[in-house]
């Protein structure tokens, strides 16, 4: 019997939750909220309602006035271009703190597809020493005795989302105080997102540990409180780790211990599918391409989408109830479950037209395939040489020119 088929995602959105919740019941999680509807429709509103003044003075506030577009990015409904392009137009140079961020999104994935997966283990040598422990059950359960930390796996548990404060502060909390090895608490976070990346998420945790990084990241109660808008820190009663100044806590977290020596970067074993018919051509929709206005949707050729469980197997159902949103919208998109290479042969498909990706998962599904990656659309068309990808700062300089002119700052 085969174990492939072809689903039927339905219009209706209350049908569509209730649908893919029945075809994958290994999924884990809640629901998908109205608040996180999919699609490229959604990222179109959010991008409109933007204001960047506020997001100029708050953004670093829990309560700040955030996109909210991580998951939407992720996905491809919309591109960091025409997002950097519209408030441009909007907002003039005053767009230039948010499309900074955009920018920094542009850098990890310029970074993810110059060192592929060695971006899941150290880049550089850590600037201090960094503990290995396992991720403690504490963590994974949210039950950490700090109110403000059990709260950040609240909303990573149930939204699916954190802002990004929220994201450093329990990186650094995970990684400098309780010593927990980055690698194994970056897969742990990134499975929850509705915007999981392996770039901006790795990368991210190794930013904050310092391997990515000229220093560790850390924080103190005072941040934390002033950010958050004493949320948490009001009522706490708990002896707070984080209550004490930057210098103490230095002392503290890293003492004088030389930094550790390098790490042996792991090599991934990389499954292969074997599979050689080339007959038909079609398009392969992946992940990072939901969109109705990507340039290969037009394209008078069979588009196909497959939930592999070599990718989607450990996806949260939120996450899949997304990107079933995000198909709802592409109409001439066909779309299966199973694995990918026996629905392609199923469809008597040989050769394959996908946008490029530095991703392996999916680059490993079209291995037995002559396929044809076509370029993701540019977010800056400058070329960002090696050297420049080693910090964001130089890649800004760059990047930040063909945006802005001469920008007086940098900051990274
Ligand atoms: C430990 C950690 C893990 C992270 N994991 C992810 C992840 O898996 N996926 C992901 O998309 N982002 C990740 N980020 C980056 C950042 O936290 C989110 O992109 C941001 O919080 C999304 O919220 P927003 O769309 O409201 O952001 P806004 O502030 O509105 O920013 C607009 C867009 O800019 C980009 N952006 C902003 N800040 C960053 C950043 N620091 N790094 C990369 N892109 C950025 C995002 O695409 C975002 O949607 C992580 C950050 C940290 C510290």
């Amino acid at each position: 019997m085969a174990n492939f088929y072809k689903l039927a995602i339905p219009q209706d959105r209350t049908e569509r939750l209730q649908y893919i919740k029945r075809m994958f019941p290994q999924a884990a999680g809640s629901m998908l909220s109205d608040e996180w509807r999919g699609g490229r429709r959604e990222a179109l509103k959010r991008l409109n309602t933007i204001d960047t003044e506020a997001y100029n003075r708050n953004r670093n506030f829990l309560n700040g006035a955030v996109s909210h577009l991580s998951p939407y990015f992720r996905h491809g409904c919309l591109t960091l271009k025409e997002a950097a392009d519209s408030v441009r137009s909007r907002f003039g140079d005053q767009s230039q703190k948010f499309v900074q961020e955009l920018a920094w999104r542009d850098y990890w994935r310029r970074v993810w597809y110059e060192l592929g997966d060695g971006i899941l283990s150290d880049i550089e040598d850590p600037k201090v020493k960094l503990g290995d422990k396992l991720l403690p059950d504490f963590i994974r359960q949210g039950i950490t005795g700090l109110p403000c930390m059990d709260g950040v796996i609240r909303d990573l548990k149930h939204e699916g989302y954190v802002h990004n404060h929220a994201r450093m502060w329990f990186a650094a909390y995970v990684v400098h105080w309780l010593k927990v090895d980055w690698r194994e608490a970056a897969d742990w976070f990134e499975s929850y997102l509705l915007d999981g990346d392996k770039a901006s998420n790795h990368l991210s945790w190794q930013w904050v540990a310092s391997s990515f990084s000229a220093k560790p990241y850390y924080f103190n109660k005072e941040n934390l409180a002033r950010y958050s808008g004493e949320k948490h820190c009001a009522s706490c009663k708990v002896n707070c780790p984080f209550d004490n100044s930057y210098e103490m806590l230095f002392e503290k977290l890293f003492g004088d211990i030389p930094p550790e020596t390098a790490k042996v970067r792991s090599e991934t074993i990389l499954e292969r599918v074997p599979f050689s018919s080339k007959r038909a051509i079609a398009i392969y929709v992946h992940d990072e391409m939901l969109s109705s206005a990507h340039p290969l949707m037009h394209k008078p050729i069979p588009k196909i989408f497959v939930f592999d469980i070599k990718v989607y197997g450990k996806w949260p159902l939120k996450r899949l109830q997304f990107v079933a949103d995000c198909l709802s919208e592409l109409m001439d998109v066909e779309v299966w479950i199973g694995n990918t290479a026996e629905v392609l042969q199923e469809r008597n498909v040989g050769q394959v037209i996908t946008q490029d990706t530095p991703n392996k998962q999916i680059k490993n599904l079209l291995e037995p395939f002559n396929t044809n990656w076509q370029p993701e659309v540019k977010f800056v068309e400058a070329e960002i040489s090696e050297k420049r990808l080693k910090r964001f700062s130089r890649y800004w300089d760059k990047a930040g020119t063909e945006l802005f002119g001469d920008i007086a700052s940098s900051e990274s």
